[in-house]
Parts: C-alpha cells; structure tokens; sequence
C-alpha cells in the first residue's frame, strides 16, 4: 500500500497548530516529534496571516508541510475577492502548500453568522479543486451541513479528510461514502464510543492529527499536546484493530501521502525517505 522505503514507524501528522508556537521552540517540537516516529507535519493556517505563517515554517523545515485557509470562527465577514486571491497566490508559490485547511463549519453558540460560514466554506472548496488541493475540514456540531456541503461542491474530486472527528459511525460512514477520510486525534484515548467507531473503520480511510497548539493553561509545559503525540494515538488504533503500531503507521501515512499525491505526494516522499 505504500512505499517500502518508509521507515518505521513513520507517522503523519495531519494537522496542526505549529505556527502558533515561540518560533524558538519549533525546533524542539519538531525533533521530540521524529524521535517519537513524527516525520511528516501539516500545519494549517486559520487566517491569512497564520497561512503565511505556515507557509514560511514549511519552507524552513524539510517535514513541515502547510495548509492555506480561514477558519470558520476566525471569520469577521464574506470571504472577499482579495483574500481568495491572497490564498490561491500563498498555495501556488510553493510546493509545499498541500493542503486548503482549516476551512469548515463551527455552530458552536456565539461562532460567526452562518450565512458567511457558509459562503466562505464554499469558497474555499472551490478554491481548493481549482488549485487540485485536498481539503482537510473542521466541524463542530455542524457534521452533517458539512458534509451536505462538500457533497454539493463536489469536493470528492480532491478529497480530503474530517478533522478531528469524534462523531458516530454513522457520519463516518457518510464522510467516507463521500470520498473522504477520518482523521483521529488524541479523543481517540478517552471517548469509549469513537474507540468503538475506530475499531470498525477500515485502515485505508484513516490518518492521524495532533491538532496541537501552546496551552498555557496547562501547568506542565510537557503536557501541551504536540505533534509527537500522533504516537499515542496510532498506538491506541494498533491496539484496537489487533495489529502492529508499524502497521498502523504505514497505513495512516500512506493515506495521507496518496491524499498529497497530486502535489505534495512528491516532496513527501521526498522528506520520508530522509527521515532518520
Ligand atoms: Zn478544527
């Protein structure tokens, strides 16, 4: 299923928050995550600016890949005619941009008016057909809008993958139905009823996140989540499917590097196969 140069375990990290850390602090993350298995890192961008952010991070580190997009709640007004084409311009001048995330649907109370969640989902899956990219997507409390969405805009023709999810077999069947894949994160070690949902999906419709992002708020500063702890959550799935933590890994990473495929794939392959 994937490429037999890979070493093992070589873990992916569908999505993360890596711009929002200290630049100083980049380096550290980033070798604690190879040393745990983490070669491969996305990080999205939730507004323009953080897009750029990502954007250079990904320039400045071979695994560090980037993701362009806007995030539902980072969302003030329509997504105007500028912006869209500040996005399409950040995506086509590198390579590594590989993704159109975070883009989405979030209901939460007191998230941005719906009709501009709305529209600038819509726009931003446009956009990422035009340029051939994937769509690694966010909802909250918003699953099936999401999905009715992406099944309009005809976004099975990049595909992509549900971030984060924790919802019921039933809209992971759905998702998957429509072309797309489940990303599992760190919900996966504690939800009992996404551990039952997890057992059931089949290796080739799943990758990993971290999703990681500072958290201050937590008193250690070895408890903040970041990309490493993809580890444990492969970990968790081995456990659950009965198979081994390299089994899992090759499967995860192999999804996400076929997902790449029509852009990143190269480069990806490129970087895995220089990982320690
Ligand atoms: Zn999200």
């Amino acid at each position: 299923m994937v490429d037999k140069l890979l070493p093992k375990p070589f873990l992916a990290d569908a999505r993360t928050h890596l711009d929002q850390y200290p630049e100083e602090e980049i380096l550290s993350v980033l070798s604690r995550a190879r040393s745990a298995g983490v070669g491969l890192i996305i990080a999205a961008g939730t507004t323009l600016d953080s897009s750029r952010a990502c954007l250079r991070l990904s320039e400045g580190y071979e695994d560090v890949f980037a993701g362009v997009g806007i995030h539902p709640m980072d969302l003030q007004r329509p997504l105007d005619q500028r912006t869209l084409t500040e996005l399409r311009d950040l995506a086509l001048s590198s390579r590594k941009v590989v993704v159109v995330s975070e883009v989405g649907l979030d209901f939460l109370k007191g998230a941005p008016d719906r009709d501009i969640q709305y529209q600038a989902f819509r726009e931003q899956v446009r956009l990422a057909k035009d340029l051939g990219l994937p769509v690694v997507f966010h909802s909250r409390e918003a699953d099936l809008e999401v999905l009715r969405v992406l099944e309009e805009e005809r976004a099975w023709t990049v595909g992509g993958a549900m971030h984060y999810f924790q919802g019921d077999e039933a809209t992971a069947r759905r998702c998957i139905e429509l072309g797309f894949h489940i990303s599992l994160a760190k919900p996966l070690l504690r939800l009992l009823h996404l551990q039952e949902v997890a057992k059931r999906l089949s290796p080739e419709t799943v990758v990993l996140e971290s999703d990681c992002y500072p958290q201050p708020f937590k008193k250690k500063r070895e408890s903040w989540t970041e990309p490493r702890h993809v580890r444990a959550v492969a970990e968790k799935l081995a456990q659950l499917w009965n198979v081994s933590l390299e089994n899992v890994a090759q499967a995860t990473t192999g999804n996400l590097l076929s997902l790449l495929a029509g852009k990143g794939g190269p480069v990806a392959k490129e970087a895995c196969q220089e990982a320690p």
